[in-house]
């Protein structure tokens, strides 16, 4: 009896380890490994040199997530990266990548629909294998101890208890994120807000010897590639402390009941590290507003009540600050809000003109210039581009430069890239007929004659018919000479006027309509509609909110706030305020007809033309030009 004990402890013990061995094995093969290790991230022209040199062994990515994740070497000298590749690049990066002959994984994000096909692939299968393992031994060890041998349920149990739960946060360590606030551009109130997060990093003996209190958490809101993540980084990086990173939708991926673990996980290392910062990117992935609806997600609730129980309990006297990112923070839980957790809001907006030449000039310092560049005419055509917008710019301009053979980079390829960034690649494969040139060319004449006829609004840059991979045949540029931030009514107007321009001119010279308009039609209605419900411009409702905007940083409409009746009289509203937006547009062509035609034809032949001599043609004092709105003061 002895001895079969003895025999039974040892093979139950092989049993563990084989399983164990099992399952290393499986989620290694399953790719789990890339994600879980240390991962340095670089520069997206760094990564791209690495493609060239042919370092790159394999790249991860998932889709609609601008990261990539991707390895050199092989084996033991294996390193793990990640850089951020930029919109509209992502073509040219899976050629790249194609030419190279490097593996590339790309995963869907599982939206919860997803979740249980998801979880059947990636779970199921390994489950089946530790289930089908389990049972062989079962039986291999009942046949070598007689039928009395322990029938205990191997397998499933096993996979979900410990391995599994670790949070895959990646830990940087604070010196190694090598930014600091110096890499953050235009972006002075909230380096400012963030600056006393990074004393009490520093010192937080400080802090507590007077009894007072740190802020535990801080939330960083705003559009998309402001600088939310730099900026977190930046302050591990002046405070010198580790990093922590995870994002919000790594929480709810997995396995029911996770997430949580993950939570625990996550604090349990920030507490053994401490003082540290955690960073939670894209919260709103797990920190949704909890609400009643039928399909509310179990899974997600309690991954955010254990986030919330934690913030709570963390022994903040070591210095732990949770910092945590989102575009949307109107669909926050009013819970993570409350004082004592994400109590300080920090907005990250869009950098304004100065901001935007700041954030030019830094990644300049990157790349090789001729001297003389100008960047503050890059700043000014940009309105609204984000800091991501900029880098890029600057990427693709050095890109540009590569292709052309050329050491250094030069103002036209820094304009050229604006042009790219904004409307996408000349396409070259896209070849228009004759025809469909002289449309186009017509069409934006017509946006561009409207522009420049009317008083205080900002002059005609560029136009061109150069076909772009975004689908644009064309597009006419306008450059603000200096930034405003009110729209007047009549400004509002102006601009649908003018977007009607294109459509306008089509009928007036060829009496059809095209499709090419179809992307100012959007823009006209979507103004218009906010004139009448968000900005009280309507003569009919005055000043009345109508409609709300769905979320303040990614744009996306707005939901009506009214009963269906003003629903309908504020569909004729918007629609008159277009029409007489298109009315304006065609009067002011019919009227400069002959310059319409002039400039037309001469655009159709050179493809693209500077807003100089556009202007020469449209002034030139041949009878025809048109009284011109005195510049203002
Ligand atoms: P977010 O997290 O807000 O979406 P990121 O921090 O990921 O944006 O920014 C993406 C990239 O854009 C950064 O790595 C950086 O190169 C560039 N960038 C964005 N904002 C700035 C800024 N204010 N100053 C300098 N670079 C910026
Ligand atoms: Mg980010
Ligand atoms: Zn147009």
């Amino acid at each position: 009896m002895d001895m079969n004990e003895n025999k039974r402890r040892r093979s139950m013990l092989l049993y563990v380890l084989i399983a164990i061995i099992a399952y290393l094995a499986i989620s290694q093969a399953l790719g789990s490994g890339l994600s879980a290790s240390r991962v340095q991230s670089v520069d997206y022209s760094k990564f791209v040199q690495m493609v060239e040199n042919d370092e790159v062994t394999q790249a991860e990515s998932i889709y609609g997530n601008p990261e990539v994740t991707f390895t050199t070497g092989e084996g033991d000298s294996q390193k793990f990266y990640s850089t951020v590749i930029y919109n509209g690049t992502e073509e040219s990066t899976a050629q790249l990548l194609n030419e190279h002959g490097v593996q590339m994984v790309s995963s869907i994000q599982d939206t919860s629909s997803d979740l249980w096909l998801m979880m059947l692939l990636s779970y199921g299968l390994p489950i089946l294998i530790f289930l089908g393992i389990g049972w062989w031994l079962n039986r291999r060890m009942k046949k070598a101890m007689g039928d009395d041998g322990p029938s205990m349920n191997f397998g499933g149990g096993f996979g979900m208890g410990g391995g599994l739960g670790k949070s895959n946060a990646k830990k940087i360590k604070g010196e190694e994120t090598g930014v600091t606030f110096k890499d953050v551009a235009g972006q002075d109130e909230a380096k400012e807000s963030l600056e006393e997060i990074v004393s009490f990093l520093k010192h937080p003996d400080k802090y507590t010897e007077i009894g007072a209190r740190c802020p535990r958490g801080a939330l960083l809101v705003g559009p998309p590639g402001t600088g939310k993540t730099l900026l977190a980084k930046a302050v591990a990086g002046e405070a010198g402390v580790p990093f922590f990173q995870i994002a919000g939708s790594e929480f709810v991926e997995m396995f029911v009941g996770r997430g949580a673990a993950k939570v625990r996980d996550l604090f349990k290392q920030a507490n053994e590290e401490a003082p540290c910062i955690v960073f939670i990117d894209e919260i709103d992935a797990v920190g949704k507003r909890r609400d009643t609806s039928l399909n509310s997600n179990d899974e997600r609730e309690q991954t955010l009540n254990q986030l919330l129980s934690e913030m709570d309990g963390f022994d903040n006297h070591k210095g732990i600050v949770v910092l945590a990112a989102t575009n949307r923070p109107e669909t926050l839980d009013q819970a993570l809000l409350r004082p004592g957790r994400f109590d300080r809001r920090i907005p990250v907006e869009l950098p304004d003109l100065v901001g935007r030449e700041a954030i030019l000039k830094i990644h300049a310092d990157d790349v090789k210039m001729e001297p003389g560049i100008d960047l503050g005419i890059v700043a000014r055509s940009t309105p609204g581009a984000s800091g991501a917008d900029l880098a890029n710019i600057i990427n693709e301009a050095a890109l540009r430069a590569v292709r052309l053979g050329r050491k250094r980079v030069t103002q036209e390829d820094l304009l050229e890239s604006v042009d790219v960034v904004i409307a996408g690649e000349k396409k070259k494969s896209t070849v228009l007929s004759e025809h469909e040139k002289e449309v186009v060319a017509y069409h934006e004449t017509g946006h561009a004659i409207v522009a420049a006829t009317q008083k205080g609004s900002a002059p005609v840059s560029k136009i061109t018919i150069v076909p772009r991979t975004s689908g644009a045949l064309g597009f006419t540029m306008q450059v603000e000479e200096n930034e405003h931030f009110l729209t007047t009514r009549k400004e509002a107007k102006d601009k649908i006027a003018v977007l009607c321009g294109g459509r306008a001119a089509e009928e007036l010279i060829f009496g059809e309509m095209t499709t090419g308009a179809s992307n100012d039609i959007e823009k006209a209605t979507q103004l218009a509609r906010a004139m009448v419900t968000q900005y009280g411009m309507s003569d009919k409702f005055g000043m009345v909110q109508l409609g709300q905007p769905a979320s303040r940083y990614l744009g996306g409409g707005s939901q009506l706030t009214c009963s269906e009746g003003t629903a309908q009289e504020i569909d004729r509203q918007v629609q008159e305020l277009v029409e007489e937006g298109h009315q304006a547009a065609l009067k002011t062509l019919r009227e400069n007809r002959f310059k319409l035609h002039e400039i037309a034809h001469y655009l159709q032949k050179k493809e693209t033309i500077t807003g100089d001599e556009f202007m020469n043609i449209l002034t030139r004092d041949d009878g025809f030009a048109p009284k011109m709105p005195k510049p203002e003061q």
